[in-house]
């Protein structure tokens, strides 16, 4: 069956992903089998997705009922899950309003749409520049390709849309030489995830903080990766002492299935009016059912364990052969290796004796399912640090 999949999807998936050589099947919090029933320990949630695991008994439970009892409503009626789940998020920060979306690069279309539309609303119409940073990551359609801040990505699909200026990340200075009159708003993540595990300077994200608020600039926090828990807090701005006026979320959110949110503050609430945005699926009962159980589980007890993993796992990287510098917030972890060794090498390592590791750059990149159990964090470890030995 294994092999049957792998021709097929040769033969059928467009080739944009350069896929490890590994058909998964089914699995557990941390652990997954392949077709031949053979356990990796999972440090990837799919991408920081799986943010309980693979199939959280609580989360299949609440989306299977939601699956029995209203699958889809369109927008133009109200339903349960959605708006409890826009409830919490608001209760749980300083947010007011919530538009749900099915992904990060749709919910950072969203973020940069609400501060394009205030900055027009209150200003002349050509204040529209988002500042965002080098070596970002934001998302594949042509406008988050556009605001993603490295050269990279920005081939083939011209002609891009305009309207943003990159700054070096952690330079005050640059990002002040590029703010003028025609700035509307400034957009980056805490922590770059596609970019290398690479944590913003607190001193750096207030002084940006401070600059928005005279100005009346959007702050926008793209919390796509860092946020749900990743990073140790609710989401990674905490981490910071800011409060931004738009932030945007999904991967980890609905805990295995497709959603993103733009969360506005009191001053951007009402800046969306009828018909000035949409989407068929967004805030879908089955996977807002979903994303309820993920929030409801994380709280501060939960949080708690989250960052007692994360010390753990990175004290006992920081002691692996190879291994320079840990990097990251919570369970966004970033392993930079010396010059001996490559990360990619290792990763395919890695799967061959039973874990599954990511890369970002050239880092090896961990974003465990924030349920990882003790036992599957050593098991994991254990095989990462006998392939780090054997280089
Ligand atoms: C993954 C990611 C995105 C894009 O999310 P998609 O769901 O793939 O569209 C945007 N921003 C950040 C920071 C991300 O990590």
């Amino acid at each position: 069956m294994g092999k049957d999949i792998k021709k097929w999807d040769k033969e059928y998936i467009a080739h944009t992903y350069n896929r490890f050589d590994l058909v998964l099947k089914e699995g557990k919090n941390a652990t997954v089998k392949d077709f031949d029933g053979k356990e990796y320990v999972d440090f990837t949630s799919g991408i920081g997705v799986n943010s309980l695991g693979y199939c959280n008994s609580k989360w299949s439970k609440a989306i299977s009922e939601q699956a029995n009892t209203l699958n889809h409503v369109s927008n133009l009626y109200y339903s349960e899950p959605d708006v409890l789940l826009a409830k919490k998020l608001c209760e749980r920060t300083h947010f007011k309003k919530v538009f749900f979306a099915n992904s990060g690069a749709e919910a950072n279309e969203g973020a940069i749409k609400v501060a394009r539309k205030y900055s027009h609303d209150k200003y002349q119409k050509d204040r529209y520049e988002i500042i965002t940073l080098v070596n970002s990551f934001h998302g594949r359609t042509i406008t988050t390709l556009s605001a993603t801040g490295q050269d990279v990505f920005h081939k083939y699909f011209t002609p891009f849309t305009e309207g943003f200026v990159y700054a070096k990340a952690n330079d005050l200075e640059d990002v002040l030489s590029k703010i003028n009159e025609k700035t509307c708003a400034v957009m980056m993540e805490m922590v770059q995830g596609e970019g290398g595990v690479i944590s913003l300077d607190k001193d750096f994200v207030q002084a940006i903080d401070k600059v928005c608020k005279e100005k009346d600039i959007m702050f926008i926090v793209d919390e796509v990766q860092t946020g749900i828990g990743r990073c140790g807090t609710l989401f990674a701005y905490e981490n910071f002492d800011i409060k931004p006026d738009i932030v945007s979320s999904a991967k980890g959110l609905g805990g295995g299935l497709p959603i993103g949110a733009v969360l506005m503050n009191e001053t951007v609430e009402n800046v969306f009016n009828f018909g000035d945005h949409g989407t068929t699926f967004g805030g879908n009962p089955i996977v807002c059912a979903g994303a309820n159980v993920v929030l409801d589980t994380i709280d501060d007890k939960f949080l708690k364990e989250v960052n007692k993993k994360s010390e753990y796992i990175r004290n006992k990287i920081k002691t692996m052969k190879h291994v320079i510098d840990v990097s990251g917030l919570g369970l966004m972890i970033g392993i930079e290796l010396d010059e001996k060794v490559n990360a990619k090498d290792i990763v395919v390592k890695c799967i061959e004796k039973g874990a599954i590791f990511l890369t970002a750059k050239t880092k090896v990149r961990l974003l465990p399912p924030l349920t990882i159990s003790e036992d599957e964090i050593n098991k994991g470890l254990k095989i990462l640090e006998e392939v780090l030995e054997s280089e």
